[in-house]
């Protein structure tokens, strides 16, 4: 039978006489405390934020809750191609196409229009995926971030949630 070498890959810590006493443990625990107080209170070092009144800065890529995109001229960029729905790796997206008519034309650039559109925020993983897929610019995960809510209907984005004033981002770039 062979020779089995084990290693220690740490030495067994070995406390000293004062590392042994219970006041030592709860001396240390409260030092930590009044560092971070101290650090907080007159420092301006805080890591917390007093939410909701004071919101933090987001990095630019950072993906919040989807919004939908206008032209110049106000007409809805999303010309109901699927894109985002077929690439949504969640199946979290639902369109409706519509034709667009004569009396509506002035709102889209196109002959589709999204008659229905719906994300189930309980199944996005905030991939961005639709977002990279989208041929027109439409969608963005640029919205806000704060998206609790007690119920499930809430979390649903509907296209008119998500639809934002005229002039977004244009196509590439976000707000
Ligand atoms: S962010 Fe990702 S998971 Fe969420 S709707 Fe877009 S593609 Fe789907
Ligand atoms: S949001 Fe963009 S990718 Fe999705 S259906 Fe509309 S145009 Fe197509």
């Amino acid at each position: 039978m062979g020779t089995i070498n084990v290693v220690n890959v740490a030495a067994k810590h070995k406390p000293s006489w004062y590392q042994r006493l219970y006041s030592y443990s709860i001396a240390k625990g409260l030092w930590i405390t009044l560092k971070h107080f101290i650090k907080a209170a007159f420092l301006k070092g805080a890591v917390t934020l007093e939410f909701p009144e004071k919101k933090r800065k987001f990095s630019s890529r950072f993906r919040g809750m989807h919004t939908m995109k206008r032209d110049e001229i106000g007409r809805e960029r999303c010309t109901s191609c699927f894109c985002c729905m077929w690439i949504c790796p969640a199946d979290a997206i639902k369109i409706e196409a519509g034709h667009v008519t004569p009396e509506i034309q002035h709102l889209h650039p196109e002959d589709k229009f999204a008659k229905k559109f719906e994300i189930d925020l309980l199944r996005c993983i905030f991939c961005g995926m639709c977002e990279e897929a989208c041929p027109k610019g439409a969608i963005y995960l640029d919205g806000p971030a704060e998206m609790a809510a007690d119920n499930r209907e809430d979390l649903i984005l509907t296209k008119e949630r998500m639809m934002q004033k005229v002039g977004g981002p244009i196509l590439g770039e976000r707000v």
